[in-house]
C-alpha cells in the first residue's frame, strides 16, 4: 500500500514515545497560481512576504481577539499533549496541540510582545523566516481542526482557530493548498466541490429514481432544480454519487416521500460543504454560502435542510445567517437552517415515519461522533441534541447499537483522521496515523460486542474510513451513514 507502517492497535491509547521529526517531510500540495488567483490570493510567495505575514498576524489578532487570548493564555500544563490524534498515531511532538500552536505564538511573542522583541531566545520568540514558513506549511495540514484539545485545554485555547489563522497568513502571502483551494474554485465555477455539471447531477438523480422504484416498487422522487418545492435540500456532492455517501442520500429522499414533504436539490448550490472555513477565509465561506440563499430565493423554497455533512453542518449552524442572511423569506417555523437528523428524528417522534427494525438486524452498529457536529454545533433544541438526535434514529431503525468507549465519543470524539483539508493523497500517511485512537476504540467494540458497522454523518468521515478502514483490516464498507440505517428499515407507501 504505502511507504509508512500503519500504527499498531494496542488495547487503549498509549502515549506514545516521541520521536522528533517523524512527520516533519509531510506536507500538501502547493497550490498554482491559477487556483490561488481566483480565490483572491497571490499565486506565489510575494517579494517581502515576511513582512506581509508579521502584519497579516498582526490584523488578525486584532480582528479576533479570541486569537490574541489563545497567544497569550497558553500556560504549558501539558494537559492537551495526548489529546490529538496525530500525535498519538505518529508521535512526532510537533503534533502536539500547543507545539502546534507553539509554531505561531513563537512568531507572535517575536514581533507583539515587548520580551519577544528585546529578549527573544529567553522567550522562545521566532523570526518570521522561510524555515518557519516551511513548517507552518507541514504541520498546520497536520490538523483536522477538530478542536479534541480545546476540551481538555483549562483555558479552553482552540488549536483549530489558530491553525485556521495560519493558513489564512499563509495565502495571504501566497503559499495555499492545492486540496482545499482547488476546491473552492471548483464551487465557485460549478456549484461544488467535484466539478459536477448541473446535467450530470440531474441525470444520475433520473437513473436513481429508476434505481430505487426497482428496489420498492414506488416511485420516489429525486427532484432537481424544482421551483416551488417546500425545503431545498443541501448535500455533500459526494452524497450524487460516492459509496457509501449516495445510499443515505436514498435514505433522505425515502424520508421526503414518506412525509409528503416536497423537496429539491438546486444545481446552482449542489454543495454543502465550505472549504472557506478550513483556510480561515470568511471572504471565501460567504461567497460559498451566499449561493445557498440565491438558490432558496430563486426556487422559492420554505425552509433549508442540510445533509449528512460534518464541517457543512458547523458552518451552516454556525454561520449561515451572519454570512448569507437574513432568511426572513422562509417559513418562520422551521430553524433555519435543519439538519436531516433533526427533520428525521422529529418525524419519528410524531409517527410519521414507521420502520421495521429487523431490516437492519443483520449489523451491529456503533456510532462514530463526527468532530464538527460534536464540537463545534448543535442540534435541536436541547443541549447535547447533536449526540442524541443520531444516536434516536439509530435505535429507531437498528436493534443492535452498541457505544464505543466513553473517552472517544461524545464531546471527546476522536477526529476520523481527514477533516479540515486533510482529505488528500499526498497527506495519506498522516491519514492513516490520525485514524489510529478512532481505529483503537472501533476494534474493541468489534473484539468485545461483535460491532460490523460503524455508523457516521460525515461525508469526510465516510470517504476517509472507505479508506483507511483496510490499512487496519478492517472491511471498507463497514462503514455508512445514519440514513443508510432509515433507507433500509423506514416502511412505505405509495403517495402518488
Ligand atoms: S487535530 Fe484536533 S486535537 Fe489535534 S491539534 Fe488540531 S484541533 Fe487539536
Ligand atoms: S492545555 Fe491549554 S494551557 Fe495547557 S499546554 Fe495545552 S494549550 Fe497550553
Amino acid at each position: 500500500m504505502a511507504n509508512f507502517e500503519t500504527p499498531v492497535l494496542g488495547k487503549w491509547p498509549a502515549v506514545p514515545k516521541i520521536k522528533p521529526g517523524a512527520m516533519s517531510h509531510m506536507a500538501p500540495h502547493v497550490a498554482k497560481p491559477e487556483i490561488q488567483e481566483p480565490l483572491g490570493y497571490p499565486g506565489e510567495l510575494v517579494d517581502n512576504w515576511e513582512r506581509v505575514a508579521i502584519d497579516k498576524l498582526g490584523e488578525l489578532k486584532g480582528k479576533y481577539r479570541a486569537l490574541q487570548v489563545f497567544m497569550d493564555a497558553c500556560v504549558a500544563c501539558g494537559a492537551c499533549t495526548d489529546k490529538c490524534h496525530y500525535f498519538l498515531g505518529s508521535a512526532d511532538p510537533k503534533n502536539m496541540p500547543a507545539a502546534r500552536q507553539d509554531l505561531m505564538r513563537s512568531v507572535y511573542r517575536r514581533y507583539y510582545t515587548l520580551a519577544g522583541k528585546w529578549f527573544p531566545k529567553l522567550v522562545g520568540a521566532r523570526d518570521m523566516t522561510k524555515e518557519v514558513l516551511d513548517e507552518w506549511y507541514s504541520y498546520f495540514f497536520q490538523c483536522s481542526q477538530c478542536r479534541r484539545c480545546a476540551v481538555f485545554c483549562p483555558f479552553g485555547i482552540d488549536t483549530a482557530e489558530i491553525g485556521m489563522a495560519a493558513r489564512e497568513i499563509m495565502d495571504t502571502v501566497g503559499r495555499g493548498q492545492k486540496y482545499a483551494n482547488e476546491v473552492i474554485g471548483k464551487v465557485f465555477k460549478f456549484g461544488n466541490n467535484l466539478g459536477l455539471a448541473g446535467r450530470a447531477i440531474a441525470d444520475t438523480m433520473e437513473s436513481l429514481e429508476e434505481d430505487v422504484e426497482e428496489e420498492t416498487g414506488l416511485k420516489i422522487r429525486f427532484p432537481v432544480d424544482e421551483k416551488g418545492a417546500d425545503v431545498l435540500m443541501v448535500v455533500p456532492s459526494a452524497d450524487f454519487f460516492a459509496e457509501p455517501h449516495i445510499d443515505g442520500l436514498v435514505g433522505y429522499g425515502k424520508v421526503f416521500h414518506q412525509a409528503g414533504i416536497s423537496w429539491t436539490f438546486s444545481t446552482h448550490a449542489s454543495e454543502g460543504g465550505n472549504f472557506g472555513m478550513f483556510i480561515g477565509s470568511y471572504e471565501n465561506m460567504q461567497r460559498v454560502s451566499i449561493r445557498i440563499r440565491e438558490a432558496a430565493l430563486d426556487l422559492g423554497v420554505r425552509r433549508i435542510v442540510f445533509g449528512e455533512c460534518g464541517h457543512a453542518w458547523r458552518v451552516a449552524y454556525s454561520f449561515l445567517n451572519t454570512l448569507a442572511g437574513p432568511f426572513d423569506f422562509l417559513d418562520p417555523d422551521y430553524p433555519v437552517p435543519q439538519h436531516i437528523c433533526e427533520v428525521t428524528y422529529d418525524l419519528t417522534k410524531r409517527g410519521v415515519l414507521k420502520f421495521d427494525k429487523s431490516k437492519n438486524d443483520h449489523m451491529v452498529v456503533t456510532f462514530h461522533d463526527s468532530c464538527n457536529p460534536a464540537r463545534a454545533s448543535r442540534m435541536g433544541d436541547v443541549p447535547g441534541g447533536q449526540f442524541t438526535i443520531p444516536r434516536e434514529i439509530m435505535k429507531a431503525t437498528c436493534n443492535h447499537v452498541v457505544e464505543m468507549s466513553p473517552d472517544t465519543i461524545g464531546d471527546a470524539t476522536f477526529c476520523c483522521g481527514a477533516g479540515g483539508g486533510i482529505l488528500t493523497d499526498e497527506l495519506m500517511e498522516a491519514r492513516v496515523k490520525g485514524a489510529m485512537p478512532r481505529m483503537q476504540a472501533l476494534k474493541n467494540v468489534v473484539d468485545t460486542d461483535g460491532v460490523t458497522h460503524m455508523v457516521s454523518i460525515c461525508a469526510i468521515c465516510k470517504s476517509q474510513f472507505s479508506k483507511v478502514l483496510p490499512y487496519f483490516n478492517f472491511n471498507a464498507k463497514m462503514n455508512l451513514g445514519v440514513h443508510q440505517l432509515v433507507s433500509n428499515a423506514i416502511i412505505l407507501e405509495n403517495r402518488n
